[in-house]
Formats: C-alpha cells, structure tokens, sequence
C-alpha cells in the first residue's frame, strides 16, 4: 500500500517535507491556510548549506532559475567595531514571494494535493507539523521583525548592524532588489509607533546607507518572535514537527530557511518510510543543536550589551561559521 503524509503548512519546510515524501514514494496531501504568493518578513538570506538539500530533492537547478542574487561577503557591525569577510561559497538572496512559490509549487507539480484551508493538527496516520512559528511573551517585553523591498546601488554584501537589542540586515535579492530585515524590541518600536522609516533613520549607518535606496514595497512587521533555546521535543508519535514549528533560531545567523528546508526534507523522508519520530528527531539534532545553543548564547550577549567586546575576540567568520547547520543526515 501507498503510504499517505498530511503536511501542515506549505512554507520552505512544508513544501521540502512534500517534495521529499514523493521522492520517496508516498502520497501527499498538503494543507495551507494562506493565498500564495505572498511576501512575508525574512532576510531572504539563503546560506550555502541549502545547496545539497536541494540536489538531494531535484529542485537545485529549478532554485537557480529564478536568479537568486549570489551573495559572496558578510559585513558585520556591532557598536564601532567593523568586520568584513568572504565566503568560502556563496549564500544567496532570494525573496520568499518568489522561494515559496517555487516550492510548493514544485510539490503540486510532482503530485502533492494542496489544500488551501488550515489544519487543526489533530491525526490518526502520519502527520508532518510545519506551521511555522509559535510561541508568545508578555506584552511589553516581545522583539518584532520588519522588513522591506529597496531599489539603488546593489552590492554582493549582507551587512549586518547590531545595536541594543535587535539589528537590521541589508542584502540583495533577485531582479536587482534589495531586502532590508531587522528585528527591535517592542518599547523602541512603540517609541516612533511603529514608523519603521523614523526608526531605521534613528540608525546612522543604516540611514547613510538607505539614503541612496527608494523604498519600493511597504513595511511588512511581524511578531512576536520568540527564539528557542534548543529543539522543540516531539510529544506525539505520528506528528514529525519541522522548520520553525521543531524551533525557531534567532535569524541573525541566516540558518532558518536552510533549517526548514532540511528537517521538512528529512521529515518527509521518515514519513513516507515509516522512520520514528524519535528517530527523525535524533537525526536533526546532530544538524542543528551546535547553531541553535550558539545562537542562543551570542543573543544573550547581546542582551547584555557586551556584543561589542565580544566582537573584538571573535573573528565574525568564525561567529558565522559556528552557527551554520550541518545537513549530515542528506
Ligand atoms: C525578521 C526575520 C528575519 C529572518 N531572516 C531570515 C534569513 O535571512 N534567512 C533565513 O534562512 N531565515 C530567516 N528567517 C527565518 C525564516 O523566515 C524561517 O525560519 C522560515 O520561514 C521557516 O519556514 P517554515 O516553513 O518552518 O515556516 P513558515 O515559513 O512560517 O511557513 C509556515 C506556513 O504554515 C502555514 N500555516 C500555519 N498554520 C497552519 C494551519 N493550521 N493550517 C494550514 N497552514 C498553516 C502558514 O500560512 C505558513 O505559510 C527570518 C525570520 C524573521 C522573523
């Protein structure tokens, strides 16, 4: 008999599971509660690990079709300290406007059937969990993300500029476009009401930098966001939690799309061949568990405000090194 997988959630790590179940021969039925395409708030920072999961799933040349900017520098700022680096590979940026749509579009082609209505969760036969984040946090002390679309001078470089409590990433994307993402706790936002414009020209750098860019989407906010220290354990024997819904790592690091996309394509794989749960969930702790406790204690660190100091020790390649996932299991 043809095994059957429900999916929750047509994200990156909805479409991968989908994607990869039928690579393994099961049958698909994907639930999705929004109308796709959509934007939605993300750096659009695609690290070099998403390379071989994509090959493992057939959709690396798909991937690269729809011309994601090859990202080939990091710039990192934190108080006054300037770090800049090459990467040995290249990341690349690519909106999730045009990401999710290839992906869950891809999963329709090879068969998936997607349901465009939400999913309570509940389920009798296997059930992949990848509904994003969740979470909440008392109001006053919770951290947003914003983001927007920027037309102007592109350039191969993400910088990324910390400051007390939270950053803003500039990088590029396809069609010449530039994203600008950050995250900043709730009281600075609730200081200018959430004009993410006069907040973002409170930030010299990223002012210098914006004043030569036209913004050319609006401000899209989201939140609250609520990193996790560590993965999320499963408590159901059927239900394979993956992307944000496993844990949600603090996007500074870049890693959480390539999270996504490999858990969903290892849940997907365990799924169809009737793998555990629990052994799923020992496969993506190998991947995942260095990045997610490293990204836990660099926030700290920056809650405390000793990122600066930090910064002075650790060379910011190793930082990014040391926060990257490692796709062992594909
Ligand atoms: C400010 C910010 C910046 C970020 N920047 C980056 C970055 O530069 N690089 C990076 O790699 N990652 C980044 N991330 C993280 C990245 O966005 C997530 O890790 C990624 O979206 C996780 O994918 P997912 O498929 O698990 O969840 P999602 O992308 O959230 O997808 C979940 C899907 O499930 C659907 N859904 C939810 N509930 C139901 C239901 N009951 N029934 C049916 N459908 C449902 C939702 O509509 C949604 O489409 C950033 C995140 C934030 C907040």
């Amino acid at each position: 008999m043809i095994p059957a997988v429900q999916i929750v959630g047509g994200g990156p790590a909805g479409a991968s599971a989908a994607i990869s179940a039928l690579l393994h021969g099961a049958q698909v039925e994907l639930f999705e509660k929004s109308t796709f395409p959509r934007h939605k708030v993300c750096g659009e920072f695609l690290s070099p690990e998403v390379q071989p999961v994509f090959e493992k799933l057939d959709i690396w040349r798909h991937f690269l079709g729809k011309l994601p900017a090859p990202i080939r520098r990091m710039e990192l700022r934190i108080g006054s300290a300037v770090k800049q680096w090459s990467l040995p590979e290249p990341a690349y940026g690519l909106s999730r406007f045009s990401l999710d749509k290839m992906l869950l579009d891809l999963a329709a082609e090879r068969g998936a059937r997607i349901i465009k209505h939400s999913h309570k969760g509940s389920t009798t036969g296997p059930l992949i969990l990848a509904a994003g984040r969740q979470g909440s946090a008392p109001k006053g002390h919770r951290i947003f993300g914003f983001k927007a679309h920027f037309s102007g001078p592109v350039e191969d470089c993400v910088s990324l500029c910390f400051f007390s409590g939270g950053y803003i990433g500039i990088g590029p994307i396809e069609n010449n476009a530039t994203n600008v993402c950050g995250l900043a706790r709730e009281d600075t936002l609730t200081a200018v009401r959430f004009d993410i414009d006069s907040f973002v020209d409170n930030i010299p750098l990223v002012k210098d930098r914006l004043s030569r860019m036209t913004r050319t989407t609006r401000w899209l906010v989201t939140g609250p966001l609520i990193m996790s220290t560590s993965l999320r354990k499963p408590r159901h024997d059927l239900i394979y939690p993956a992307g944000d819904a496993l844990s949600f790592i603090d996007p500074f690091t870049g890693s959480g799309m390539a999270s996504a996309i490999l858990t969903g394509s290892l849940a997907g794989a365990a799924a169809a061949r009737g793998r555990s749960v629990e052994s799923y969930f020992s496969e993506c702790r190998k991947s995942l568990s260095q990045p997610f406790e490293l990204a836990h204690l660099f926030r700290r660190v920056l809650e405390r405000g000793w990122a600066d100091r930090v910064a002075r020790f650790i060379p910011a390649s190793v930082l990014f090194r040391m926060t990257r996932i490692h796709p062992f299991a594909i």
